[in-house]
């Protein structure tokens, strides 16, 4: 189990394109480590400078106590796969997954031990003879993961490996990929944009944006404990409630907006932050619904009061519709403020351990 390790990372393309600025990252081994960020935030550029697919333009890349910076991939022992399969067209599958150790010069019967214990492992046993352009996404994907790790590498790098299959097959990826996690106990990477699918298989979260950490936490961590602003905003849906006001005593106003609070603060500008899930709706009151989104055990209501706006999510035990009043309960007991000129958490209610 390879631990890596990125000491002060930047990348810059074309002289003034930062993709990176000066990261620093340990990934445990056996780790599955997932790199979240919208697009363009450097994800991509991450993993392949942890390939050895780019070169930083300064810093440092360990795999355990070796300095990996000017080493090519092969010599990282690293698989990689993309968003966009990278099987080869003309070849059966049995062909792709026994690429690689045809390369190396392995014997034939040892490959062909290897490339059925793969396929049947990832269920695609019955599809050797197919061609990559029969398959669907699902299955190429299963045969490009099947080409990763058929030589159990060090370290296994995925780049939004969800992003070109099905919704249905989705969720059967991904749970291969926790499964093989799970069982092979490989060093991952895994980088998506996408926070719900980012939060359902991460151990540790890496969050960025424009080339920078804003947080490394676990799931709970960063739903709980967003360290900035952004953070708040890009964990979480409906998105965090945010107001602009000023805290006096136990108490934030807003315009037309009272939230009393169960602890006391020094009296300062802030930014209140409440999940839509904390926030309780009461029948008849000054808030307009605007709308209504049923999601099975729970109802998203989008509320009004002409100055503000609020997300709310509620256990649909009633049936809301559009044009109804609310009252909504200005008590809560759970919420994160942030500084406004910074942008980053001052406190969060209740505390977490
Ligand atoms: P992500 O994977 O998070 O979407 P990338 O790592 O692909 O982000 O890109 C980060 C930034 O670096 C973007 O501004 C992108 O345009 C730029 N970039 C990425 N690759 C190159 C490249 N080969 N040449 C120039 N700019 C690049
Ligand atoms: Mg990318």
């Amino acid at each position: 189990m390879t631990t890596i390790k990125l000491i002060n990372v930047t990348k810059i393309y074309d002289r003034d394109t930062v993709a990176l600025n000066s990261i620093n990252l340990e990934i445990k081994g056996g780790e599955l480590c997932v790199v979240l960020g919208p697009s363009g935030a450097g994800k991509s550029t991450l993993l392949r400078i942890i390939a050895g697919l780019e070169h930083p333009t300064e810093g440092r890349v360990y795999f355990d106590n070796t300095d990996v910076t000017d080493t090519s991939p092969q010599e990282r022992d690293i698989a990689m796969i993309f968003q966009h399969f990278t099987l080869y067209p003309h070849m059966t599958v049995y062909q792709n997954l026994a690429f690689s150790l045809k390369v190396r010069k392995y014997p034939k019967p040892y490959i062909d031990t290897k490339v059925r214990e793969v396929a049947s492992y990832l269920g695609i046993a019955h599809l050797l003879r197919r061609r990559p352009r029969s398959l669907s996404g699902g299955e190429a994907q299963r045969v490009a993961i099947g080409k990763a790790i058929i030589r159990d590498p060090r370290v296994f790098l995925l780049d939004e490996p969800l992003a070109n299959i099905d919704l249905p097959r989705k969720e059967e990826i991904k749970h291969l990929i926790l499964k093989l996690h799970r069982e092979k106990r490989y060093t991952m990477v895994y980088v998506t944009h996408n926070q719900d699918e980012g939060m359902s298989v991460a151990e540790r979260l890496v969050i960025i944006k424009d080339g920078e950490i804003q947080q490394i936490g676990t799931p709970m961590d960063v739903y709980n404990v967003p360290a900035n602003l952004f953070v708040a905003e890009f964990i979480g849906r409906p998105k965090i409630n945010l107001f602009s006001g000023h805290l006096r005593g136990n108490v934030f106003e807003a315009h037309r907006l009272r939230w009393v609070l169960p602890q006391e603060y020094p009296s300062c500008e802030a930014i209140i932050g409440v999940r839509p899930e904390d926030i309780k709706v009461v029948s008849g009151g000054d808030w307009n619904v605007e709308d209504v989104e049923y999601e099975g055990r729970d109802v998203l209501l989008h509320l009004t009061n002409g100055q503000h706006t609020l997300r709310v999510r509620s256990t649909a035990t009633r049936s809301y519709k559009v044009g109804d009043r609310l009252g909504v309960i200005n008590k809560i007991s759970k919420y994160a403020i942030f500084s406004p000129n910074t942008g980053k958490l001052i406190a969060v209610y209740p505390k977490v351990q």
